[in-house]
């Protein structure tokens, strides 16, 4: 299949500020690639500190005297719910700029456009059926809480699931009644351009959506260090997360992190191997290996680990590799010649620290664009760099174990506490596992599947906070409480 070029792209991606779309105040742009023929197919508008300002104070605007804070959570409810209408009613289009820019398989691409959708439908409802505390003491006081929106809240979003990732920000933050500056990550920029002319025709007012393109150092930076932002949710690496946690110290901001990881997934011998392989090729592999919660360490039970591997291989050997917006493929391109170069450098590390099964390299079939053929070794040692640091690509390390202790100790053998996925029909097993593991989130017998609900967050180098239903409505309101003498 040759290169697949959306019709209509645009011919150039710009910021939004307070309802307009408009360029950098200095007019620098930078390249943006396509990481099937890695050339430049845009330009975008490269944000700086003036641009941020611009964007933040339409948004201090927005918050301070316009609408929306002050709407009732049933017209805000219906407003959200027309954003996920027209998302969902776009969800092919979604799919296919999101895959041409990031290299996602369209399928994949098309199941996060539908859940982007989904995320805003779920906080749409959410706001309405929400209730708060009331407490009583009897003859003498009544207390209530009052949940008030905190103001302009700073998102920053990275690469992998681009479009999705900002759907899991901004429904809430919106839904609560903030007003936003989204900072998308500069690899992908193309999705979230999107986000301006949906929000508008659903009757978001101007100034409560704005959007600034640009590169995390310059308007990343300037979102974090600006005082009139008291919030920022971030999704990206721990080192970056790092990094804005000091910068945000000096005005003691609110701050969600969600980091990075290098989740591992625990097959006992008693398992149902057949559902541990399926799951655990689909949670390394999927979204190219381009995901958080990827479960990018196998731990096996020794007596089952050869025939594990074994099956393993075979079967990451028969993942199609192919142009993502081919309805078959199941591995598409990594999103960046960078990227590209940061996985196969690890796939040459491991080539020194483990037992090679498949994969190695380039994808077989070709010879340019990022393709990374899905990439597994075995026998790998708890010391090795590919055991240790987020690899984010389609490789996987196994490692075998003799025992729950060491099979413990291996897991929570990093400085990453994501997500575990535990496969083990021992339910007594399963549950102390559960409790031991060092992780945010945790997976029985079960594939990456999560109800919206549920609290979504890591531990240790993995993050701070969670978002995800109630969780994400305490991050973006103030929780008031008033007191009344009776
Ligand atoms: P990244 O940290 O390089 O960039 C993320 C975002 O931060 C981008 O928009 C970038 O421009 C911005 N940024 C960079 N430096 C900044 C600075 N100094 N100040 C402010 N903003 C700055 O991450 P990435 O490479 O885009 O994404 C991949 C990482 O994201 C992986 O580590 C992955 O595990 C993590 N991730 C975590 C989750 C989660 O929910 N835990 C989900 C998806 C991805």
């Amino acid at each position: 299949m040759t290169q697949h070029v959306p019709a209509a792209l645009p011919d150039r991606i710009r910021h939004y500020i307070d309802g307009a779309f408009v360029d950098s105040v200095d007019g620098d742009t930078f390249d943006v690639l396509d990481p099937v023929s890695n050339e430049t197919y845009v330009q975008a508008a490269a944000g700086k500190q003036a641009d941020i300002d611009l964007a933040v104070a339409a948004a201090k605007r927005a918050f301070d005297e316009g609408p929306w804070p002050r709407l009732l959570p049933r017209e805000r409810s219906r407003i959200l719910h027309r954003v996920a209408d027209a998302v969902e009613a776009q969800d092919a289009r979604l799919a296919e700029l999101e895959s041409f820019d990031t290299g996602l398989p369209i399928t994949q691409a098309l199941g996060q456009a539908k859940r982007a959708a989904e995320n805003f439908r779920f906080f749409a409802d959410l706001i309405v059926a929400q209730h708060d505390d009331t407490y009583k003491v009897p003859g003498r006081q009544v207390n209530y809480v009052n949940r008030k929106p905190i103001g302009v809240a700073g998102l920053i979003t990275p690469w992998n699931t681009p479009f999705m990732l900002e759907s899991w920000k901004l429904a809430p933050a919106l839904a609560t009644g903030n007003t936003v500056v989204l900072k998308p990550a500069e690899f992908t920029p193309l999705s979230a351009s999107l986000w301006a002319d949906i929000f508008r025709d659903a009757g978001v007012p101007d100034g409560v959506f704005n959007l600034v393109n640009g590169l995390g150092e310059d308007a990343g930076d300037a979102l974090v260090k600006h005082p009139d932002v008291p919030l920022i949710s971030f999704t990206g690496e721990s080192s970056t997360g790092q990094l804005i946690f000091a910068n945000a110290a000096p005005f003691l901001k609110g701050l969600s992190m969600e980091l990075g990881g290098k989740s591992p997934a625990i097959v006992f011998a008693d398992a149902d191997l057949d559902d541990a392989l399926d799951a655990t090729v689909f949670g390394v592999f999927s979204l190219n290996g381009e995901r958080c919660t990827a479960g990018s360490r196998i731990l096996v039970e020794r007596s089952v680990y050869d025939d594990f591997v074994e099956r393993y291989a075979e079967r990451a050997r028969n993942i199609v590799v192919g142009h993502p917006n081919d309805p078959a493929t199941e591995v598409g391109a990594l999103v960046h010649p960078e990227h590209y170069e940061k996985v196969m450098g690890y796939v040459e590390i491991g080539k020194t620290e483990g037992r090679l099964v498949a994969g190695g390299g380039r994808a077989v079939g070709f010879p340019t664009g990022n393709y990374v053929a899905p990439t597994v070794f075995a026998d790998v040692p708890p010391s090795a760099r590919i055991f240790q640091e987020e690899i984010f690509g389609p490789v996987v390390a196994i490692t075998p174990f003799d025992s729950d202790e060491e099979a413990l100790a291996l897991a929570n053998d990093t400085k990453y506490g994501l997500a575990a996925y535990i496969w083990t029909n021992d339910l007594k097993r399963a549950h102390t596992f559960s409790q031991n593991v060092q992780a945010g989130m945790v997976w029985l017998n079960s594939n990456n599947v999560r109800d919206l609900r549920t609290p979504f967050g890591g531990v240790k180098a993995s993050g701070l906070g969670h978002e995800g239903g109630y969780r994400s409505i305490d991050f973006y309101t103030d929780q008031q409480a008033v007191h009344i003498t009776l």
